[in-house]
């Protein structure tokens, strides 16, 4: 998914009093052409050789840049404020005249931000879905010339593109225990919610853990009670009685809900894949097992579900295959 990425480190540098510069722009769409872009403090101008560009390039594309800033004052620590998936990246920093972006310098002056950074899509972090870098771990002056390319430090590349697509993918939120409690008290969607929700249009919330997709959750209860509040894993497992006289059971997306299956199941059949057929119940044991299990596991409940819900997302016409479904859990 990634190849390369960037550090930057925002907040930090002195640029003005409000230690805040061009780089105030870097988290805002711009009206205009509503892509982000993003200056590089201190100066622009990046090495992108050092990000796979050859010396002849101008500019480079999908590079991941990782946004970072000081957990406090004092800490050499910083933790990820947000980033941008896909990046194209410049050599020479950019006016962006055309693009107004201009804004209050310290002395009272308008001043037009440059940028050396432009992406279609920005995705803030959380205080608390915060990642924290530890610096020392790797290098206490590593973030001085406030860039770090990656490569330098393997086990930091790791994290930050595990953690970058977690993020992306919105496995926190899929399988949130509050929503599932939540589940347990809302009633089922009306018939006609039921029938719309394939077509519907795909609309989206912004979480404190990112972007998401909107999801209602009474068409996940609906599959639960179409289920008869047993797991479709296998009809015999047992859990506990709810509060309500029901068995306990967690709905679970077969094409999980993220961004990008969204998307693509979205332009490439116009259907939404938050719809009754794509909506298994499932009892804590299967569902686990469908995201934690090794291969074998996986592929084992995977199968069940798979030849119960295919047919039902044939019929609303997301026409995919086995085989596309198992690729998704990655087995
Ligand atoms: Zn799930
Ligand atoms: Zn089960």
């Amino acid at each position: 998914m990634f190849e390369k990425y960037m550090l930057v480190d925002l907040f930090s540098g002195s640029y003005n009093e409000e230690n805040i510069g061009h780089e105030i722009l870097n988290d805002q769409k711009n009206p205009i052409t509503g892509k982000y872009y993003g200056y590089l403090p201190p100066h622009d101008n990046p090495n992108i050789l050092k990000l796979g560009a050859k010396s002849t390039d101008d500019f480079i594309d999908d590079i991941l840049v990782v946004f970072v800033r000081k957990i406090y004052d004092i800490s050499i620590d910083r933790r990820i404020i947000g980033f941008y998936p896909s990046t194209r990246i410049y050599k020479k920093a950019q006016s962006g005249e055309e693009l107004s972006r201009d804004f209050k310098d310290k002395d009272g002056s308008i001043r037009t931000a440059s940028y050396s950074m432009e992406s279609t899509e920005y995705y803030p972090v959380s205080s608390e879905f915060s990642l924290v870098i530890e610096t020392q771990k790797y290098n206490s002056y590593m973030f001085r010339k406030q860039r770090v390319y990656g490569g330098k430090y393997p086990e930091l590349d790791s994290i930050i593109y595990n953690y970058v697509k977690r993020l992306i993918n919105g496995e926190d939120l899929e399988d949130d225990i509050i929503s599932q409690q939540e589940l347990q008290e809302i009633s089922g969607a009306s018939e006609q919610a039921i029938q719309n929700a394939p077509k519907r249009k795909i609309l989206f919330e912004n979480r404190t853990s990112g972007k998401k997709v909107l999801r209602n959750p009474q068409l996940t209860k609906s599959a639960i009670i179409a289920a008869d509040y047993k797991c479709e894993g296998n009809a015999s497992h047992k859990t506990f009685v709810n509060k309500h006289g029901k068995s306990y059971m967690e709905g679970h997306h077969l094409i999980p809900c993220t961004l990008k299956n969204a998307k693509d199941i979205w332009e490439q059949f116009g259907r939404n894949i938050d719809c009754k057929e794509n909506i298994v119940s499932l009892c804590p044991i299967c569902h686990r097992a469908v995201h934690v299990g090794n291969q074998d596991e996986k592929r084992r409940v995977l199968s069940i579900l798979i030849s119960k819900r295919l047919p039902d997302l044939q019929e609303i016409g997301i026409n995919v295959t086995a085989e596309y479904i198992f690729h998704l859990y990655g087995v």
